[in-house]
């Protein structure tokens, strides 16, 4: 078992992180297996080395210890862009011009029970469908073009959280209706979220992807792209998101649950696995 913990380096880790490292910590150590720790810093904008620095630190902390090399995305945006460069040699990728604004001008008017946004943001409504890879420019984004490849047998992943145990099919349907065509890169990014995140699974021999309930919907889009790169695909395990006490699930900006808050408080980390259910 090869498990994972990715956070981004833009804030503080508070106690929702600490939930998640946790878990995918003591799933690896129970059954022998690694954890490795991954720092997604791939939107350099917001990413900090003294966030960085206390992802160590409060980790340490918390008793965690991590198997080999830390990866951090900022050092393998070449692989991201050979992975699209694959991806447009299947001839579905297409570069957009289009602005947040100019996507919810073109939007159509909500319609019950379709919903307008997904795992990526606004459904894209398709404006730039139809323009070439090969006259893309150096300020466009790159999109995948879901339907020209949603034909025959799409893939299935395997969840085992909680709350959607069980084997989930990727329909051509559930990407048209509930993600719409994805960003693979932006001009100022190498690469998506979604795009880079399977690219690192994948590269890491990740066997147990293990994360928040908030990004269940975002895996039938990236099993999706695993498929279509012959990626193999790790089991999924989504938990719980750890709340305030008014039912909102916790923000980086949300300074009094940061772990270095409870450290500077005199917590014990087994206060916090207390905290958290654990
Ligand atoms: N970096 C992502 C986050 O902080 C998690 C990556 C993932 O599990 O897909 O939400």
């Amino acid at each position: 078992m090869i498990t994972r913990f990715a956070p981004s380096p833009t804030g503080p880790l508070h106690l929702g992180h600490a939930y998640s490292a946790i878990l995918a910590h003591d799933m690896a150590r129970v059954a022998g297996g690694q954890f490795l720790l991954r720092i997604d810093d791939l939107d350099q904008s917001r990413a900090r080395p003294e966030w960085e620095d206390l992802i160590y630190e409060d980790l340490r902390w918390l008793g965690l210890t991590w198997d080999g090399p830390v990866r951090r995305q900022s050092e393998h945006f070449d692989e991201y862009r050979d992975t699209i460069e694959d991806l447009a040699a299947h001839g579905a990728v297409y570069p957009c011009r289009c602005t947040r604004a100019e996507i919810a001008n073109a939007a159509s008017a909500p319609q019950e029970g379709v919903p307008e946004f997904g795992p990526d943001g606004r459904i894209y409504p398709g404006t730039c469908r139809g323009r070439a890879y090969a006259d893309r420019l150096p300020t466009d984004a790159l999109r995948y073009e879901l339907s020209k490849t949603t034909d025959g047998p799409l893939p299935a992943f395997t969840e085992t959280g909680p709350a959607h145990a069980g084997e989930h099919d990727v329909t051509a349907d559930h990407l048209l209706t509930r993600v719409g065509d994805p960003i693979l890169a932006r001009p100022n990014m190498a690469a998506s979220y979604h795009l880079a995140v399977i690219v690192d699974d994948a590269n890491t021999f990740v066997t147990h992807v293990i994360r928040g309930e908030d990004l269940f919907e975002a895996t039938f889009l990236q099993r999706f792209l695993q498929w279509e790169l012959s990626l193999s695909a790790p089991i999924y395990h989504h938990h719980r998101l750890i709340r305030d006490e008014t039912g909102k699930r916790l923000a980086k900006r949300d300074d009094a649950r940061a772990i270095r808050t409870y450290r500077a408080e005199g917590a014990t980390p087994q206060d916090i696995r207390a905290m958290v259910g654990l």
